[in-house]
């Protein structure tokens, strides 16, 4: 497992170094804007932790943390609307998952039809 980046650009966000358009927060998680939406509605929810990845997340994190963060994103599409209608939640994983920044995050993409999944 890859060692977390103290330095990388989500990090920064979390500890208020740089700044985001926030749309939740609780003790489990930060959600704000993607700076580059693919989507009407395009919300990246990360853990207040440092796990690097999906995978470290699910390895390494307690129950309690692993249970808030997914309520958290469960509560963020309800509040913006996306579940009746549909969403996609996307964990970009590593060098083959595309993954650019080295802090778990789940992308919360909706607003319309989303079409096949690549
Ligand atoms: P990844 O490819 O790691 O799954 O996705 C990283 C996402 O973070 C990209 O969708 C990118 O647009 C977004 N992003 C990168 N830097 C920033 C930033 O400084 N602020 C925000 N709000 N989003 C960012």
């Amino acid at each position: 497992m890859a060692t977390y980046d103290e330095g990388n650009i989500f990090a920064k966000i979390l500890c208020g170094e740089i700044p985001c358009d926030k749309v939740y927060e609780d003790d489990y998680a930060l959600a704000f804007n993607d700076i580059n939406p693919q989507a009407p509605v395009h919300i990246l929810v990360i853990p207040k932790g440092k796990y690097v990845s999906i995978a470290d997340f699910g390895a390494q994190a307690t129950s309690e943390e692993i249970t808030g963060f997914y309520r958290a994103v469960a509560q963020i599409a309800e509040e913006h609307s996306l579940s009746e209608g549909g969403f996609r939640t996307i964990a970009n994983t590593g060098l083959n998952g595309g993954q650019e920044v080295p802090h778990f995050h789940v992308h919360l993409l909706g607003g319309r039809a989303l079409g096949p999944m690549l």
